[in-house]
């Protein structure tokens, strides 16, 4: 890394000085055979990929980009943000050993730890989300293998002090597995605060216009890194050509779009909390939300999606307003160009202990729109809720 900024590195990276005149952005090269001239070149890997299941140029030069970001040698790519976290735990963990995880961790992480790796006899507890570092180490038991953080966690965006439990896990020789979508990479630095392997959705921010699904992990420790590396050529997973070529189109304008979306949901999130429907905005950058002063610490920016904890409420109240918003999409996943929602309720059922809340919880991805304009129809969504409840 070098003292450029990260919206100049990433940019910068595209207009190095190079061999042949070429375009700005490379070709999407689409290839399961690559064809050589001499029979004695087929098998020559000092000459770049050598089939079609290697990475291309567009995935190449995505990896270096994110390798950047992360401050690692290397940084792989995989078929979504799920596989960015089942691929280490994979590699990783053996039968008999045990993970720690949050209690508000993304879903399908969430599946995987209790079907899969269940199965194979790999047993996950789960700690609350806002637990000190202290009740997380207490939850360990000799068996703790690895510590699996997602911090801020999903749906109520919970924090954890994730240096102080980093070191503390090597310390015990427990190892660590970030889920670093939040912060797209680029608002928090997993491996320079001791984690030992970072992870992120690149569909969310990365991607940035909600037309592609991929994942990336990198890791500090070369022993760690080769495990990840072989267990992903093993499992015979790849990126589409054209999938990198979009996500190489929109890591250049990450930086930019982060920063923006984080202003305009800040807006959002100030004007919800003076709302009498709104009991809570969930959102670290809130100086009252839980976690605020660790976000402060570590953070340089912030995701721009917020849970809204309503007050009271129900699944018709909720539908009532999403159905009056004309800007926010009903859809999952977020960090696109675009605002969405979502009614989250239903899914702190499959929490070992479900927050309290004294509402139906909403959650909303704010958008590049004019954060005015959003307002605006939240204030119309919040209209249709009202007159829902009475
Ligand atoms: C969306 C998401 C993922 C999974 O990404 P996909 O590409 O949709 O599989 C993983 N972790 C977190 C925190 C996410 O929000």
């Amino acid at each position: 890394m070098s003292d450029r900024s990260d919206r100049t590195r990433l940019i910068a990276s595209a207009t190095r000085r190079g061999a042949a005149r070429r375009p700005v952005s490379p070709p999407v090269e689409r290839a399961s055979t690559l064809l050589n001239d001499r029979p004695g070149d087929i098998r020559d890997e000092t000459a770049g990929a050598v089939y079609g299941i290697e990475d291309l140029s567009a995935a190449r030069q995505l990896r270096a980009a994110l390798a950047d970001l992360e401050g690692a040698a290397d940084a792989w790519l995989v078929p979504s943000g799920l596989a960015a976290v089942t691929v280490p735990l994979t590699a990783l963990l053996r039968p008999g050993d045990e993970v720690l995880a949050t209690d508000a961790l993304y879903g399908p992480s969430r599946r995987f730890l209790n079907r899969h790796l269940k199965a194979r006899g790999m047993a996950t507890a789960f700690h609350a989300p806002d637990a000190s570092v202290e009740d997380i180490l207490a939850a360990m038991t000799g068996r703790t293998r690895l510590l699996l953080i997602e911090s801020p966690a999903s749906l109520t965006f919970e924090l954890v002090d994730v240096p102080a439990l980093a070191a503390a896990c090597r310390e015990r020789g427990v190892l660590t597995v970030m889920d670093n979508t939040w912060a797209a990479g680029l608002a928090f630095r997993p491996l320079a605060h001791g984690v030992d392997v970072s992870v992120q959705a690149v569909t969310k921010y990365v991607g940035g216009h909600s037309d592609l699904l991929m994942g990336s992990i990198a890791a500090a420790d070369p022993a760690i890194a080769r495990q990840i590396a072989e267990t992903i050529e093993d499992l015979g997973w790849r990126v589409s050509p054209d999938d990198a070529w979009l996500a190489l189109r929109g890591i250049r304008t990450l930086p930019l779009r982060y920063a923006e979306q984080a202003r305009s949901a800040l807006a959002v999130a100030e004007w919800l909390q003076t709302r009498p429907e709104v009991a809570q905005v969930l959102y670290p950058a809130l100086p009252d939300a839980t976690g605020h002063d660790l976000w402060r610490r570590d953070y340089t920016g912030a995701a721009s999606i917020l849970g809204l904890a309503m007050n009271g409420g129900s699944e018709a109240s909720a539908h009532a307003l999403m159905s009056a918003l004309e800007l926010f999409g009903l859809g999952y996943s977020w960090g696109g160009f675009e605002s969405l929602i979502t009614h989250e309720t239903g899914q702190l059922a499959f929490r070992r202990a479900p927050p309290q809340l004294v509402g139906e919880l909403l959650r909303l991805h704010v958008g590049l729109e004019d954060p005015a304009d959003l307002i605006a129809d939240l204030e119309r969504g919040l209209a249709a809720w009202t007159a829902a409840i009475r």
